[in-house]
């Protein structure tokens, strides 16, 4: 199947899993191409085919892309930061979705502020304690939290997080399900506290039906990312 069929095909598997929602049917879910180690010509296939978002997990190879993408749609960094990089990740990204300290808030405010520009950030959340993964662990994400809303350049748009790998990906249910109750309580007191960014290709459709509202889709979208499309020039 081409990446046009995929798109087409995982477009319809969202709405069935939206369906199958028992809380916030009406939302709308937004779907993240994640287009790393893909050549632009793949990038361009699929924004054409009606994707308006699209994820990058690094800020060199995202850099050489979008500079002749030529496509107007809305890029998300989804992966790691490091605070080095915060001046080109501001130019580059409308969402990021992975700030997870407050060394690193600080350094994305100061870098939005010299472009300027409001950045639209979500908190990446290590609910699992997983010690090889980012993420703000949950009991300093209500600093962090308040740290982002006195920062004037920042705008905390919601959370993210990356489930852990289980062999069987219904077992990240409960995560799910435990990040949309801790999600719909800090909304209730926010404006522009929008996004919940949860699912990958493995669980997406589990993470869905338990109240994730965005997801971040490579393989199956685009099959397995092998070394040789990692030339993506
Ligand atoms: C690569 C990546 C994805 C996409 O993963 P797939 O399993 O290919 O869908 C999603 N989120 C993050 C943070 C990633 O790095």
């Amino acid at each position: 199947m081409s990446a046009t069929e995929n798109l087409q095909a995982v477009l319809a598997e969202i709405e069935n899993a939206r369906l199958k929602r028992t809380v916030a049917r009406d939302e709308e879910i937004t779907l993240v191409a994640v287009t790393k180690n893909h050549g632009v010509e793949l990038m361009r296939e699929v924004i054409d085919a009606g994707a308006n978002n699209i994820g990058e997990n690094r800020i060199q190879e995202a850099a050489e892309k979008f500079q002749i993408l030529n496509r107007n749609v809305t890029r998300h960094l989804i992966g790691h930061l490091q605070s080095n990089k915060v001046k080109q990740a501001v130019k580059l990204f409308d969402l990021i979705q992975s700030v997870d300290s407050r060394h690193l808030a600080e350094a994305l405010d100061k870098a939005a502020a010299l472009v300027p520009k409001i950045q639209d950030i979500l908190i990446q959340v290590n609910l699992a304690r997983e010690s090889q993964k980012s993420g703000v662990e949950l009991e300093n994400l209500n600093p962090l939290i308040s740290f982002v809303e006195e920062s004037k350049n920042l705008r905390l748009r919601g959370l993210m997080m990356i489930a852990p790998n289980f062999t069987n990906p219904e077992d990240c249910r409960p995560l799910f399900a435990q990040m949309r109750i801790l999600f719909d309580k800090l909304k209730t007191s926010r404006k522009d506290f929008d996004f919940l960014s949860m699912g990958m290709t493995n669980d997406y459709k589990i993470a869905i039906e338990e109240g994730a509202n965005v997801v971040r889709l490579g393989t199956a979208i685009f099959g397995e990312r092998s070394l040789t499309n990692g030339n993506h020039r």
